[in-house]
């Protein structure tokens, strides 16, 4: 809300995640400000794998990244060769390609930049080789906390002589290399969201910028890397905001120009918590095979933390870039609210087809072991033709996919999520339901009354045609009953369970249709049973 940008020309920005884990909302609410800060302004979005620890970084985390940007939509400029570029190269690049003029643009493989910056700090004696242990180092924080003073490295190593340290490199001594930081300064920097912060270099002490020439840490690459690819804004979260003023200090002591910062707020869960599992923080490959659609994702994401002021809920891709724009971030936390996720995923599932929504929901009915696959053949005027077609597992019954279509559609208005699809709809899928008779009573319905219902059905359902048997049908004749009746709950509710064994469901006459005359009858007198 503070500050505002300065001429927005010429904007480079990038998502510079580590891949030492699956992407999190967190990670794509990163991804898509900067996307969208880049495309709102004709600038370009980059790409930029952070991946210098080998320990803890995995391409499996890195294939994950590049695989769910490109699934939402986020696509980048610069960075890591996409896939959809990949498959049409035909061999001529491969996995460890890039797209981009400064790449390359994983932190791995540019191991020679640094090595140039980190000399060039040695030299110019604004960093040096600490040979302090871990032990020696544990036991001096100690000591530092025991007098009541700030745990930081106050510089052992900072005034070693050239001989010395020349003598500890020929034994072969344990080294890092850290940064002099200069003492008693202020660092000031005006964040796009946050306005004016300032920190006080003293309390940073002389920290670590590489394990050794080859091994930079965090910062250091992140500065230089800044640096190297052009980057002008920087736009990432606010656990990031206590790195920023050792980053600004490289700069300065590499004489790069500082950068535009904008610190995003914290995503916390509906208690104000950090985000938790349950609430939010599973993966995108998580939230994608929940049923989740992209658009929906990033419409949801977008909100974490930006709010354009508008009644306006559904957003596009296109018109988050139209109308996006930093002053409208907020500063205090955004909460994960699932049921705003919900709801959102719910209306794009809604714009969907039929036809897509069936073709993505069949994957979860499979799953869940209510649907199968099978081949079978049908005669041809002159051959045999195989042809798929689907199987309900569990009683052997062939259906086909116009059925499968209709029943996924009486249910296409309440999914939220594809996953949910399979709770929803079991019920036509089984031999028989598994429910508390209790269920079947409308109200205050007792024994008898229940059975009187389920009886007139029965009745009613019996008398109408196999062929004819269709919702109309259905409807006309048992609403002629229940108009006779104080409430159609009398009459209707002890069905639905009846068809269904549910609380809630789609209503009873398209049920009843899709089931079947027979199948209809044989699960109310079922219920009839259960009551007796
Ligand atoms: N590589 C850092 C991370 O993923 C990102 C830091 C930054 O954006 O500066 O945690």
């Amino acid at each position: 809300m503070s500050a505002s940008p300065k001429p927005l020309k010429n904007i480079r920005v990038r998502f510079a995640p580590s891949p030492t884990g699956p992407l999190h909302m967190g990670g794509v609410r990163t991804a898509l400000f900067n996307y969208l800060f880049a495309k709102k302004y004709g600038g370009r979005f980059i790409l930029r794998i952070e991946d210098t620890d080998p320990q803890r970084s995995k391409k499996e985390w890195e294939n994950d990244l590049l695989k769910s940007l490109e699934w939402l939509g986020i696509l980048w400029d610069e960075g890591p060769c996409p896939s959809f570029i990949l498959e049409k190269s035909r061999g001529i690049a491969d996995s460890s390609s890039y797209i981009g003029d400064y790449g390359p643009y994983r932190q791995s493989e540019r191991k020679e930049v640094y090595v140039k910056y980190l000399k060039r700090l040695v030299e110019e004696e604004k960093a040096y080789y600490c040979f302090c242990s871990k032990e020696e180092l544990e036991a001096y924080k100690e000591y530092l906390m025991s007098i009541g003073q700030p745990p930081i490295y106050q510089g052992r190593c900072r005034n070693l002589s050239k001989e010395k340290v020349n003598a500890y490199l020929r034994q072969k001594r344990p080294f890092v290399i850290r940064f002099k930081t200069p003492s008693a300064q202020k660092i000031i920097f005006e964040d796009l969201v946050r306005g004016k912060i300032e920190f006080d270099s003293s309390l940073l002490g002389d920290f670590v910028i590489a394990k050794d020439f080859y091994t930079p840490l965090y910062n250091f690459s992140c500065a230089v890397d800044d640096f190297e690819m052009g980057i002008s804004h920087i736009i990432r979260g606010e656990e990031y905001i206590s790195n920023t003023p050792k980053q600004i200090l490289l700069q300065k002591a590499l004489s790069f120009p500082q950068l535009e910062y904008a610190h995003l707020p914290l995503i916390l869960g509906p208690d104000r918590k950090k985000l938790s599992k349950r609430h939010g923080a599973a993966s995108i490959s998580d939230w994608r095979n929940k049923g989740y659609l992209p658009k929906a994702l990033i419409n949801f994401i977008a909100f974490l933390g930006w709010n354009p002021g508008t009644e306006k809920e559904t957003y596009s891709l296109s018109e988050l870039i139209e109308d996006f724009s930093i002053e409208k971030i907020q500063k205090g936390g955004a909460i994960f609210d699932i049921n705003k996720l919900d709801w959102l995923n719910g209306i794009y599932v809604r714009k969907k087809s039929a036809d897509q929504v069936t073709q993505m929901c069949l994957p979860y009915l499979e799953n869940a072991g209510l649907l199968g696959k099978t081949e079978k053949t049908i005669k041809s005027e002159e051959e045999l033709l195989p042809v798929s077609c689907f199987l309900i597992t569990k009683t052997g019954e062939e259906v086909s996919q116009d059925k499968i279509e209709k029943i996924i559609s009486l249910y296409q208005e309440r999914l939220r999520k594809f996953s949910d699809i399979t709770s929803l709809i079991d019920f036509f899928f089984v031999e028989s339901l598994e429910y508390e008779k209790g269920l079947l009573k409308w109200k205050n319905m007792s024994d008898r009354d229940t059975i009187k219902s389920l009886d007139k059905c029965y009745k009613i359902l019996s008398k109408i045609k196999e062929q004819e048997f269709n919702k109309e049908s259905i409807e006309k004749s048992l609403l002629k009953q229940a108009e006779k009746m104080q409430n159609r709950g009398y009459l209707l509710w002890p069905l639905r369970v009846a068809l269904t064994g549910k609380q809630a469901s789609a209503g009873p006459f398209e049920i009843a249709e899709i089931l079947g005359k027979e199948k209809t009858l044989k699960r109310i007198k079922k219920a009839k049973e259960k009551i007796k």
